[in-house]
C-alpha cells in the first residue's frame, strides 16, 4: 500500500480512504475488520459544523455559501447531504445546520448557516496534521469550548488544496471528517466519510457513486 505524504494515520480511529485514487489499492487501510466494526444506525437529530480553513499561504477555494449550499441545500441546491441521508434514512436521521454563534474574540469569526471559517498561522506545506490541529485549535480558542464537538455533533474540516494528496478520511464513531478542498462539497465524498462517522466501515460506505445510500444498506442489514 503506496501512503501519500503527510497523511495522517491513525491505528485507533482513523483511516485513510482511497477511493477516487486509482494508484492505490483499493482495500480497506486501518481498523477496518469486520470482526472489530459494530454497526450502531443512528436516528434522530444531529447537528453540522463545516469548517472553511484560511491558512498562511492558501485557503479553501469554496465559499462559506457553497459548502452550505452542498451541506444544507442553503441556497437551493436539491439533492445535498442532509437531503440524501434523510433520503436514505427514510426520514429517521436529520441533518441540522448548527446554531449561529459569534466568536468572543474576533469579528470576523462566527457561524451562520452551518459554516465558519477560520484563519490558522500554519502552512498546507507542513501538512494535514499540523493543519487540522491548528483548526481545532482555532475553534476552541475563537468559540471558548474545549472540543469542537461542542459546537456540533458532526464537525467537517475543509482544508486548503495542497495540504494532502488525498480525497478525505474520518474518524469512526466521532465527530470529524476531513476533506481535501473541494472534494468538501462533493456529496460522494461526503456521503462516505460522514457515514464513517455514524459508525459504518467500507462494507456499507464503499461506492463511488453520489447517490449510494450507505444508511439504508446498513439498516436493512440490521
Ligand atoms: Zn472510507
Amino acid at each position: 500500500m503506496k501512503m501519500p505524504k503527510n497523511t495522517f494515520f491513525n491505528e485507533e480511529r482513523a483511516e485513510i480512504d482511497t477511493m477516487d485514487l486509482p494508484e492505490m489499492a483499493s482495500a480497506p487501510v486501518g481498523p477496518e475488520g469486520p470482526q472489530r466494526r459494530e454497526l450502531a444506525v443512528v436516528e434522530g437529530k444531529l447537528t453540522i459544523l463545516v469548517v472553511r480553513v484560511v491558512a498562511r499561504d492558501s485557503e479553501t477555494t469554496r465559499s462559506e455559501e457553497a459548502l452550505a449550499n452542498s451541506v444544507f441545500g442553503a441556497n437551493g441546491q436539491a439533492v445535498n447531504m442532509k437531503s440524501q441521508y434523510d433520503s436514505c434514512s427514510h426520514g429517521k436521521l436529520n441533518f441540522e445546520m448548527t446554531d449561529s454563534r459569534d466568536s468572543y474574540y474576533n469579528s470576523k469569526t462566527k457561524i451562520r448557516n452551518g459554516v465558519t471559517t477560520v484563519y490558522v498561522d500554519t502552512s498546507t506545506g507542513q501538512g494535514d496534521s499540523v493543519m487540522r490541529n491548528a483548526v481545532t485549535a482555532k475553534l476552541n480558542s475563537e468559540y471558548d469550548v474545549s472540543k469542537p464537538n461542542q459546537l456540533a455533533d458532526l464537525v467537517m474540516y475543509c482544508l486548503p488544496p495542497g495540504t494532502f494528496s488525498g480525497v478525505a478520511y474520518a474518524y469512526i464513531d466521532s465527530w470529524n471528517s476531513i476533506y481535501n478542498d473541494e472534494w468538501c462539497s462533493k456529496l460522494s465524498a461526503q456521503m462516505h466519510e460522514v457515514g464513517h462517522n455514524l459508525n459504518l466501515g467500507h462494507r456499507y460506505v464503499q461506492s463511488e457513486n453520489d447517490f449510494f445510500c450507505p444508511y439504508t444498506i446498513a439498516f436493512l442489514l440490521m
